[in-house]
């Protein structure tokens, strides 16, 4: 049994599928969110923290940005330190460069809902989307959307939205649109503390024992990254290791101590990067992480969830108000570019920030280059110019 037919059915209720969502209403165009968890989770669920410039601009005028621009915090520097010092990198001053707004996913997720709501939109939390027709990849009719314990969906597309292990992606792949991954090799131990940040900017270090990587996320909140070996758990890491590590791998005997505070969250994160060859088909259209999945070393994911949530909003907009396809046909040449960019950027971040572990002589000459790469971004305008333009770019 189904539901009365909607314009778009909206898998996931992220930063994806809400930006989304509030460009329809926008746009005038009926849709409804179904989101497997409950509103309290949504909401309280941190991840992202850092805005380009450019997503910024789309939430700005879309009438989505009154909390980041009152809450939110502009960076346009980062550091790095190693074992040869550290130095700081102005990206903001660059004519290439732009700033960041730091603020916190689960802020931006709580102000998006609420929004939604506002603009009279419907989220049915709780509603687990099991399976996206498989023929709405094809020659379907409508998309429809099979709900847990639920009756079914049916809107004239489905966008998926659902992340990266979301049904969207697996009905595409079924219906054989093919992916292209990698897996950088390595781990981040992603800690979220109650203190306040301890440097004034984004801190990169690089380290025999691995990288260390300290985030602002509010005044009294900071994430810190800690490279660890591939398979470790969470509870490996108690909380004194924790800050021993970041210690010896922040050099605070050097640079100056941490703010300490309590560990809210610990979580390991193996980095891994894939893109689907094509992000929709027929009925059904991906956004986010459900259209490919990048490595946070580069900070791009959330980013590029808003971007494609733009330009999905577009295409579906022009297919459904003025019965015009052209744009879902132009969808996947609007995006790839800008989304293999992205992860071109972050895989060369990847290379900066994860020296090869050991000592052989392939180990050697792998930190080696590393080291020359962090020389050569400290020293060259040109090298910085085409640091800022890609890092704070998408
Ligand atoms: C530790 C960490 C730090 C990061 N830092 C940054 C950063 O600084 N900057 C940045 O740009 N990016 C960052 N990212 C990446 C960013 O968080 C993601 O790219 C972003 O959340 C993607 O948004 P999305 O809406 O596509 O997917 P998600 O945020 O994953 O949302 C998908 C939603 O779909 C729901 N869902 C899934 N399956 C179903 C189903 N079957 N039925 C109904 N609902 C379903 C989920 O519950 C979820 O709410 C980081 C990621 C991590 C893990």
């Amino acid at each position: 049994m189904a539901t009365a037919q909607v314009g778009v059915v909206i898998v996931g209720a992220g930063p994806a599928g809400l930006v989304l969502g509030n460009l329809l209403l926008d746009r005038g165009i009926d849709c409804v969110i179904l989101e497997r968890r409950d509103r309290a989770a949504v909401e309280g669920r941190a991840r992202a923290g850092f805005l380009a410039a450019h997503s910024v601009r789309v939430l700005t005028e879309h009438g989505l940005s009154a909390g980041l621009l009152a809450r939110g915090k502009t960076h346009t520097t980062c550091l790095f330190r190693s074992d040869r010092g550290e130095f700081t990198l102005d990206y903001g001053k660059s004519g290439l460069g732009e700033p960041h707004t730091v603020y916190p996913q689960q802020e931006l997720v709580r102000d998006l809902i609420a929004e939604y709501l506002r603009r009279g939109g419907e989220i049915r939390f709780g509603a687990e989307a099991e399976e996206v027709a498989g023929e709405a990849a094809g020659e379907a009719a409508e998309g429809r959307v099979r709900v847990r314990g639920g009756a079914d969906v049916t809107g004239r597309y489905v966008a998926g939205c659902d992340g990266h292990r979301g049904i969207g992606r697996a009905a595409l792949t079924a219906h054989g649109t093919r992916t292209a991954r990698r897996d950088h090799g390595v781990s981040w131990l992603a800690v979220l503390v109650a203190a306040p940040p301890s440097l004034e900017a984004v801190g990169y270090a690089l380290h025999e024992r691995g990288f260390a990587g300290h985030m602002a996320r509010t005044a009294a909140v900071t994430r810190y990254y800690l490279q660890c070996p591939r398979g470790t758990a969470p509870a490996d890491w108690s909380e004194d290791r924790i800050w021993t590590e970041l210690a010896t791998r922040l050099r605070t005997a050097e640079f100056g101590p941490l703010r300490h505070g309590a560990v809210l969250e610990k979580a390991v994160v193996d980095l891994r990067s894939d893109v689907l060859e094509s992000p929709g088909a027929g009925r059904l259209w991906l956004a986010g992480d459900a259209a490919g999945l990048i490595s946070p070393s580069a900070a791009k994911g959330a980013n590029l969830a808003i971007l494609q949530a733009e330009l999905l909003a577009r295409a579906l907009e022009g297919a459904l108000a003025h019965g015009d396809g052209t744009g879902l046909a132009r969808y996947a040449a609007d995006c790839l570019p800008r989304v293999w960019r992205a992860h071109e950027f972050s895989h060369w971040m990847s290379g900066l920030l994860h020296g090869p572990a050991g000592e052989e002589d392939e180990a050697r000459y792998g930190r080696a280059l590393q080291y020359a790469r962090l020389e050569s971004l400290r020293t060259s305008r040109t090298h910085q110019d085409f640091f800022a333009e890609n890092y704070t770019g998408i």
